[in-house]
């Protein structure tokens, strides 16, 4: 286990650390996260201990039952829950971020009133931007929300919103207004996932397999207008929630992830390589394997210097578009690389699901991709930057 990542760190962020490293190993072990991965599950049970620890509070102020907004603290949760791999790392971002952080930072006083469920991990609620015409443009979504009287109605699909099917709301962008406005006439509407009107449908997918991602259709889904997030003065005002704070925030959290899983990957083919031997020594003695294995860990520990830093300038309010994008582009893409290095470093057994690493490779290579690709990102930092 690297232990270079806790001695720079307040006293109790390494504590939080020692707890999960602790449950990880406990609670977690190899066998259990290979079934949870096959099944496309997590284990519910975990998950409240969890949140019994008091983590899920981390990105709540204490006002609305959390423990105070500290992003630091809950990206190392992350990074430590994802050493057991994204079973209950995923879970926690429902928890944590798309519901605590967003609700605390943009719900109207009514939706607010969820938030001690949320932390109590008994409130989950799923992300639903992507449609299956609409990706990286999401200024372009589809799925329209129309005002009714004191009512409205929603109409249309949202595509890879992950954990649909347990969560009890989806955290939802529309179109409220004319398409050709583009970033404005968008509103997020918070559709609890048992109104009448909404189906779904499983979609199979090699990443992220804590859950099933789902298809979901609203089909006439009348809502009271009390379901806009942040309340009817954000009518049309959505991209103004999506935008700012909390797309940066996006960001580091799943950049979170990524870094946990990469590290995830290192320390199991740091292990193997000093325990297989081939030619008469430890393949850590050979020094093709010696290079990958430290070319691979000094790679790590730049991404850990980003992320905590964008981590450190979001907990002060401080400015952290520009920062927040490197990490993310920076840590998903170079987490590839670690990821194909590691797995060659343990040979077959890279491919094997005797291990984590075909797992976490898996995981890797979505990171690019998931939560604003590596070319939306560099396409932000080029505008963000006035190139
Ligand atoms: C397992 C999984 C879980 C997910 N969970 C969620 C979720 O919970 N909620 C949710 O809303 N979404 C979710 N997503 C969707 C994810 O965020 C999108 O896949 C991502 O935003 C990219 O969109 P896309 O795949 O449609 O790619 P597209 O936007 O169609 O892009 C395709 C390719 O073209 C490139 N490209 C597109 N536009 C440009 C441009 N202007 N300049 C340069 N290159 C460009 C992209 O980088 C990419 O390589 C999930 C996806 C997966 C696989």
């Amino acid at each position: 286990m690297f232990e270079q990542s806790v001695h720079d760190e307040a006293a109790h962020i390494t504590e939080i650390r020692r707890q999960l490293r602790r449950f990880v190993a406990a609670r977690m072990p190899r066998e259990k996260r290979i079934a949870w991965d096959r099944a496309h599950t997590w284990d519910r049970a975990l998950f409240a201990e969890i949140a019994d620890m008091g983590l899920i509070g981390l990105t709540v102020p204490e006002e609305h039952g959390g423990a105070g907004v500290d992003i630091t603290a809950a990206v190392a949760v992350i990074e430590e829950l994802a050493q057991g791999g994204t079973s209950l790392a995923g879970p926690y971002i429902h928890a944590a971020f798309y519901g605590g952080m967003n609700l605390a930072e943009n719900g109207s006083p009514e939706q607010k009133r969820l938030l001690p469920g949320i932390v109590a991990g008994k409130t989950l609620l799923a992300y639903g931007l992507s449609e299956p015409n609409v990706g990286g443009d999401l200024a372009s979504v589809e799925t329209t929300s129309r005002r009714d009287g004191d009512e409205i109605v929603i109409n249309g699909a949202k595509r890879w919103c992950t954990g649909a099917d347990w969560a009890h709301y989806i955290y939802c962008l529309t179109r409220s207004g004319d398409p050709s406005a583009r970033h404005h006439n968008l509103s997020f509407v918070l559709v609890p996932t048992d109104a009448p009107g909404v189906s779904m449908t499983p979609l199979e997918h090699l990443n992220l397999r804590y859950t099933a991602s789902m298809d979901v259709y609203f089909d006439d889904v009348r809502l009271p207008a009390s379901a806009i997030v942040g309340g009817q003065a954000m009518w049309n005002r959505g991209w103004e929630l999506l935008a700012g704070r909390a797309l940066d925030v996006e960001k580091i959290e799943i950049t979170a992830l990524g870094y946990g899983i990469a590290r995830a990957a290192l320390e199991e083919a740091w292990t193997y390589a000093q325990q297989r031997r081939q030619f008469g020594k430890r393949i850590a003695d050979h020094q093709v394997i010696r290079h990958k294995l430290v070319n691979a860990r000094t790679r790590l520990a730049a991404c850990r210097h980003m992320l905590y830093h964008g981590a450190w300038l979001a907990d002060r309010g401080l400015p952290c578009s520009v920062e927040t994008s490197m990490a993310k582009l920076f840590c998903a893409d170079v987490g590839v690389e670690i990821a194909l290095a590691c797995q060659q470093v343990m040979g077959a057994y890279g491919l094997s699901d005797a291990y984590d690493m075909e797992r976490n490779v898996r995981d890797l290579l979505g990171m690019p991709i998931v939560g604003g690709s590596s070319d939306i990102q560099k396409n932000n930092l080029a505008r963000m930057l006035r190139l």
